[in-house]
C-alpha cells in the first residue's frame, strides 16, 4: 500500500512527506489548468473509445463527466459523476455497481426488436422466443426484471445447474416463456422440471448426456406427465476464441450424431417420439466473427430438418448464447470485439434457417436464443476511486564531482549528454551503468547515498528521453520498453479478483475510465493495482483501436485542501478521522461487466461483495429503487466459520490478560476493541466516511 492513502496527524514524517508532495501537486495541478484549454471532451472521446463500447448508452457532457442515457436512443440522460456523488452522500460507499434497469430494458426489447425485423424482412413464418441464461447473472433483483421486461416478448430463462433450475421455476411467471432446462441432470432435476407443467410453465428437458433419456424415461412413466424434450449438439463448426472448445468432438457438453440417433430410437422404443421438439447448440460466447454464427446454424439448421425427416414433432430451434458484446469499440473480429451487430445476428439466423427448411419442405421452427452477455453486460457501472498512486522519483538529480566513483561520473556524463541525437545509445548506456553500480554496490564498493545517487540519475535519464520520445513520430522498437517502466501505479480501491474476475484469469479487456475531469489531459500513463495483496491484482491491459494496451491514460491526482497540514481552519477530530486519502476523490468505471463478473469474483483477501444501488430514470430526474449493502467484514468472515461474537470474545480476554499484566492501558485496549468491533460491521474496502 501506498503510504500516502493513510494520513496520521501524530506521525510528523509522513506529515512531511505530505507537505512536500502538497507543493509538488500544487505545482502539477498549475501546470495542468494551463493545459486544460487545449484539451476538449471530444478528446477524451476518441482516448478512451467510448463511443464505439458506449453507444448508446455512455457518453461525455460538456462539463467532463460520464453522462449515462439508460434508455439509449429515446433520451433522457444522467451525470454520472454527480449521481455517484449523491449515492455518497446517502452513506453507500466506493466500490460500487450502478445498475441502470432502463439499460436492461432497452437490451431486452432491442434483441427481440432485432428477431421481429428479421422475421418481418424474411417472410418468416413463425415467431422468436428468447431466454436468458440465469448463469450470466443470477442476482433476484436482475432476474426479475428481466422476467418483468421480457413479458411482452414472453421471454423465458435458461437454467445450466439445478439450483438455477429452483430459479427459474420460482421466477418465471409468464404464459408460454420457455424454461430451457440444461447442464447434468439427476433424477430430482428431471422431475421437478417435469412437474413445473403442472404450474402451467413450459419446461423444455435438453438431453445432455445419453444417460438423461433414460432419467426422462423414467420419470414421464412415474409422474404420467408427457416431457418436452430437447437434444443438445455437438456441432463440428469450430468456434472462435476463449470459448472455442465449447464445439467439437471433444466438447465438453452435447451429443454427437450417433447419440442422437440413439436418443431418438429410445424415446421411439418408449412411445414418447414426439415429446423431441427441440434442438439447441452452443457455440461458445463472445463470438466475435459473424461467420462463425452463420457456420453453426448452416449445421444445426439440417440436423433440425434431418430430425423432422426422422419423425421428432420438431418445434423449437435453439441456438444457444454467443451474441457478443464490442468490449472495445473496434467492430472487429479481435477477441474483445465482434465484427457484426444484433440485427446481423439475428438476419443471419433467421435466412440460414428458413432457407434449410424450405429447401425439405419442413415447417420453420420458433427460434430461441439464450443471449447472456449482450443482455446483461451493459446495465452494470462499476465505480471505484483511486487512493493513491506511486510515481517515478521526479527530482533531479544532483551535480556529480570529478572526485566521485567513475560508475557515477560515467552514467552523469550520459545524463547531461542526452539529445535527439543520441538518445537511443544513452537509453542503453543508462541501463547498463545501473546494473554495473548495482554489482558494485553488492561487492561493498559504492555506499548507499552513492547508490542513491546512481537510481536518481538513472531515472533522470529516462524522464529526458521520455520527453524527446513524446515529441518524436517514430519510437524505435527497443524503447518500447520505457514508457512501461516509468508508467504510474494507481492504486484502486477494489478487488480484481472480486470485481472483475475474468480480467485477471483469462485477461479479457473491459472498458475503464475517469468519469469525471475529461476536459483536462490526463497526464499520466498508469496500470491500476488493485487492494488484495497479490501481485496478480492488478489491471495492465487496456481497450485500445489496436488490440491492447499495456498503459491507461490517467489525470494526476490533486491533492486535497482539506488535507494540507498547515490549513488555516482548525479541523475537529472527527474531520481529521475521515480523511483516509490525501488526494481529492478520482473516480474511475469500468463498463460493460454485468455478466459473469459478479457471480464469479471470490473473496480472495477477504474483500467482499460490492455496494448495488438500483437506479431507474424518471421524467426529470431518476430514482434509487434498490439499494443491495456489500458484505460486511463479519459476513466474509462467517464464509470462512469465523462468529464475529466469538472473535470480539476472544480479543475482549485477551485485552483483559493484558490489562492484568499492564501491558496495555484501559484507553488503549477501549480503543482497541471499539475499532475491531466497528469493524467487523462494515464494509471489507476503504473508506473515507
Ligand atoms: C453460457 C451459456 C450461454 C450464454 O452465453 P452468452 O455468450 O453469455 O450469451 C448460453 N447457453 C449455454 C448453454 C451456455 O452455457
Amino acid at each position: 500500500m501506498n503510504l500516502h492513502s493513510t494520513i496520521n496527524p501524530n506521525n510528523s514524517e509522513i506529515l512531511n512527506n505530505t507537505s512536500l508532495t502538497n507543493i509538488y501537486n500544487r505545482e502539477i495541478n498549475q501546470i495542468n489548468s494551463q493545459q486544460k484549454t487545449s484539451w476538449t471532451v471530444e478528446d477524451s472521446e476518441k482516448l478512451y473509445r467510448i463511443q464505439g463500447w458506449g453507444s448508446p448508452y455512455f457518453s461525455i457532457n460538456a462539463a467532463g463527466h460520464v453522462t449515462v442515457s439508460p434508455k439509449g436512443d429515446l433520451g433522457g440522460s444522467i451525470d454520472l459523476y454527480e449521481l455517484v456523488e449523491s449515492i455518497k452522500q446517502r452513506n453507500i460507499g466506493l466500490p460500487l455497481i450502478i445498475r441502470f434497469s432502463d439499460i436492461l430494458e432497452d437490451r431486452i426489447e432491442r434483441l427481440n426488436a432485432c428477431f421481429s425485423k428479421a422475421i418481418a424482412r424474411y417472410k418468416y413464418k413463425n415467431t422468436y422466443r428468447g431466454v436468458y441464461p440465469v448463469k450470466c447473472n443470477q442476482n433476484r433483483l436482475l432476474v426479475e426484471e428481466i422476467v418483468k421486461f421480457g413479458q411482452p416478448h414472453k421471454f423465458g430463462l435458461e437454467a445450466g445447474s439445478k439450483p438455477e433450475l429452483l430459479i427459474a421455476i420460482a421466477a418465471l411467471n409468464t404464459t408460454d416463456a420457455l424454461i430451457i432446462c440444461n447442464g447434468y441432470k439427476d433424477r430430482e432435476y428431471i422431475e421437478t422440471a417435469m412437474l413445473a407443467q403442472r404450474l402451467g410453465k413450459t419446461p423444455i428437458l435438453v438431453i445432455e448426456q445419453v444417460e438423461e433419456v433414460n432419467l426422462a424415461i423414467e420419470a414421464s412413466r412415474k409422474l404420467n406427465i408427457q416431457p418436452v424434450v430437447g437434444v443438445r449438439v455437438k456441432l463440428s463448426t469450430k468456434g472462435i476464441g476463449r470459448w472455442a472448445g465449447t464445439t467439437g468432438d471433444r466438447a465438453k457438453f452435447g451429443l454427437n450424431i450417433p447419440e442422437i440417433i440413439q436418443v431418438v430410437n429410445q424415446l421411439k422404443n418408449a412411445g414418447i417420439l414426439d415429446s423431441l421438439q427441440l434442438l439447441h447448440f452452443h457455440v461458445g460466447s463472445q463470438i466475435s466473427s459473424i461467420n462463425v454464427i452463420k457456420d453453426a446454424i448452416r449445421e444445426g439448421s439440417q440436423i433440425y430438418v434431418e430430425l423432422a425427416q426422422l419423425g421428432a414433432n420438431m418445434k423449437y430451434l435453439d441456438v444457444g448464447g454467443g451474441l457478443g458484446v464490442d468490449y472495445d469499440g473496434s467492430k472487429t473480429n479481435f477477441y474483445a470485439s465482434k465484427n457484426y451487430d444484433m440485427q446481423n445476428y439475428a438476419n443471419d439466423i433467421v435466412a440460414e434457417v428458413k432457407e434449410a427448411c424450405e429447401e425439405k419442405n419442413i415447417l420453420p421452427p420458433i427460434l430461441v436464443s439464450e443471449s447472456g452477455r449482450a443482455v446483461a453486460s451493459h446495465q452494470s457501472v462499476l465505480v471505484f476511486d483511486v487512493l493513491g498512486v506511486s510515481q517515478m522519483p521526479k527530482e533531479e538529480p544532483v551535480v556529480i564531482g570529478k572526485d566521485e566513483h567513475l560508475i557515477l561520473q560515467n552514467l552523469y556524463e550520459t545524463y547531461q549528454s542526452i539529445s535527439k541525437d543520441n538518445y537511443q545509445e544513452a537509453y542503453h548506456d543508462a541501463i547498463q551503468f545501473k546494473e554495473e553500480s548495482i554489482s558494485l554496490f553488492n561487492f561493498g564498493y559504492l555506499s548507499m547515498s552513492d547508490r542513491a545517487k546512481v537510481e536518481q540519475l538513472y531515472w533522470g535519464c529516462f524522464r529526458k528521453i521520455q520527453t524527446i520520445l513524446k515529441d518524436s513520430e517514430y519510437i524505435p522498437d527497443d524503447l518500447e520498453e520505457l514508457e512501461k517502466i516509468m508508467a504510474s501505479i494507481y492504486y484502486i480501491n477494489l478487488s480484481v479478483f472480486q470485481s472483475a474476475p475474468d480480467s485477471w484469469a483469462i485477461n479479457q479487456l473491459f472498458p475503464i475510465m475517469p468519469i469525471h475531469r475529461l476536459d483536462e489531459e490526463p497526464a499520466e500513463r498508469a496500470i491500476l493495482a488493485d487492494l488484495t495483496c497479490d501481485s496478480d491484482g492488478k489491471i495492465d491491459q487496456f481497450i485500445d483501436l489496436r488490440e491492447i494496451k499495456s498503459l491507461l491514460e490517467l489525470h494526476t491526482l490533486k491533492v486535497s485542501d482539506r488535507s494540507a497540514p498547515n490549513s488555516t481552519h482548525q479541523k475537529s477530530v472527527n474531520e481529521q478521522k475521515a480523511i483516509t486519502s490525501i488526494y481529492e476523490p478520482y473516480y474511475l468505471a469500468m463498463f460493460l461487466g454485468g455478466g459473469y463478473q459478479e457471480i464469479m469474483g471470490n473473496l480472495h483477501n477477504l474483500f467482499g461483495g460490492v455496494n448495488v444501488v438500483h437506479i431507474k430514470l424518471k421524467p426529470s430526474s431518476y430514482t434509487i429503487e434498490h439499494v443491495v449493502k456489500g458484505d460486511t467484514m463479519t459476513e466474509v468472515l462467517s464464509y470462512v466459520q469465523y462468529n464475529s461474537e466469538s472473535l470480539v470474545e476472544s480479543i475482549r480476554c485477551q485485552t483483559e490478560a493484558a490489562l492484568q499484566k499492564e501491558k496495555i492501558t484501559i484507553q488503549e485496549s477501549r480503543i482497541l476493541l471499539q475499532n475491531y468491533e466497528s469493524s467487523l460491521a462494515s464494509y471489507t474496502y476503504l473508506s473515507d466516511s
